[in-house]
């Protein structure tokens, strides 16, 4: 048995949707397939958040438009009055119940971890709900299970929840496994799980890719299909770097470290669950799916070009607290670590000297990230300063810590086109190294180290 993960990029417009449609019915009786939502729904469902807490007027907008974003799809999908009668009267359902959330927000005031994770998922699970309809209108036996229903178990953490693997495997064992034999096509929106007591957490943004490893597990399925509107992963961002290569095998190592830096593939933590168990990846083009794709499993082969990938990621910044004698005092790390944690900024990456530790975060966290070093008492530090005038460049490939003179020949090639680097991650993993510069001279580091590596060919 296979799983199966649409994008929320693959579920845009009514003709793209229906191409995947025919895809799923050819390729997916007896597999499970899990969803993203609609694009650009979840997005929706996170700003309408505090338009609801303001006004309470806005509300009937608000669902309304949700409602005929899916129903314009979903007449353009089924011909029959009946089935469409079916699909609108089952949506309503569900919009009553995401209508109380708004109206709770504008109640309360307040809009709670709880409610951001309750509301943001509702667009996983109108979408799952629609492609089980509109297959089933069209003879197929597809079916729809909510993650709250099959016990797809988390710990609880809102906005980043974990699955409990074990928990949710005995689970699925009952309610999930019975359920795909024969033809049947089950659908499983993505995002989200539940905790012991019932509640409803996301695994963070983008968290769909995990949720479909998460069920892969699950289910010990044999592949994970990822599928998306590329081929896979390449040596370079191919809009940059009109040379770049797919990249046919990668380890999950290899995988892991490209998704977190910016290679916009895979989630990051989709490895996670699969590599317990062993299972592959596959990325598959529903452009074109019968191409090669990218597979990533326990271990790739070792090419002559040493990297897989130079990936970046220019959304980033970084935060410098300036101090005396980081190295030689006890605590300072974890003190200033977490204040940002404590208020929600999340650490991408840390590199710490005697005088100076540098958090890189998300460039939208700098300005937060200041305000919170400055909310210490008293003051462990002597000056705090904000960058974002930077961009992170990674290059990432099993074996390039054992192998001599990568990182020279990296080097060699960013200053060879006059690039200045500003600061070295080398070591935290065995397969990837990365580095910072400023933003003007990303493009022709990321050009210059490419073919150093991938044109000696
Ligand atoms: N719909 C969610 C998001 O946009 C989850 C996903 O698509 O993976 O973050
Ligand atoms: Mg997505």
């Amino acid at each position: 048995m296979k799983v199966v993960k649409i994008g929320g990029g693959c579920l845009n417009g009514k003709k793209t949707i229906e191409h995947i449609l025919t895809l799923i019915q050819q390729r997916c009786r007896g597999q499970i397939v899990v969803v993203s939502a609609l694009k650009g729904v979840t997005d929706f469902l996170i700003e309408c958040m505090p338009r609801a807490l303001e006004s309470e007027e806005a509300i009937p907008g608000i669902i309304s438009r949700i409602k005929s974003k899916h129903i314009n799809v979903v007449r353009h999908l089924i011909k029959g009055q009946k089935d469409l009668k079916l699909f609108s009267k089952d949506l309503s359902k569900s919009l009553r119940k995401l209508e109380r959330f708004y109206y709770g927000l504008n109640f309360t005031k307040e809009i709670t971890p709880r409610t951001y994770d309750t509301i943001s998922c509702f667009g996983e699970r109108f979408s799952a709900q629609m492609l089980a309809t509109v297959l089933r209108s069209r003879g197929e036996k597809a079916t729809c299970l909510m993650p709250h229903n099959i016990g797809m178990l988390t710990d609880g953490k809102f906005g980043d929840a974990t699955a409990n693997l074990k928990k949710t495997s005995e689970n699925f064992r009952k309610h999930v496994l019975p359920l795909v034999n024969g033809k049947k096509i089950v659908f499983i929106p993505g995002f989200y799980g539940v905790s012991e007591d019932g509640e409803i957490t996301t695994f963070g943004r983008g968290g769909s890719d995990y949720s479909a490893a998460v069920v892969a597990a699950a289910v010990n399925a044999e592949v994970l299909e990822i599928w998306k509107d590329v081929d896979g992963f390449m040596s370079a961002d191919p809009k940059y770097v009109p040379e770049a290569e797919l990249i046919p095998l990668l380890s999950y190592e290899e995988a892991a470290e490209l998704a977190y830096f910016g290679a916009k593939i895979l989630h990051p933590r989709c490895v996670e669950p699969v590599r317990a168990k062993k299972l592959k990846i596959r990325i598959t083009n529903t452009l074109n799916p019968d191409a090669e794709g990218s597979i990533v499993m326990q271990s790739s082969p070792r090419t002559k070009k040493i990297i897989k990938s130079v990936a970046f990621d220019d959304g980033i910044g970084v935060l410098k607290v300036h101090a005396a004698g980081i190295g030689a005092r006890p605590g300072i790390l974890a003190l200033v670590a977490n204040q940002l944690s404590t208020n929600g900024i999340n650490i991408r990456s840390v590199v710490t000297s005697q005088t100076c530790i540098s958090f890189l975060l998300d460039q939208k966290d700098l300005n937060p990230g200041k305000k919170a070093m400055h909310g210490i008492s008293p003051k462990p530090f002597r000056k705090i300063k904000i960058n974002s005038d930077i961009s992170l460049i990674s290059i990432v490939g099993d074996g390039i810590h054992s192998k001599k003179g990568v990182a020279a020949r990296c080097f060699a090639a960013v200053a060879a086109c006059n690039v200045n680097v500003e600061m070295i991650s080398f070591g935290p993993s065995k397969s990837s190294m990365y580095f910072i510069t400023r933003k003007k001279d990303l493009m022709s580091a990321v050009n210059a180290i490419h073919s150093t590596f991938f044109s000696s060919h």
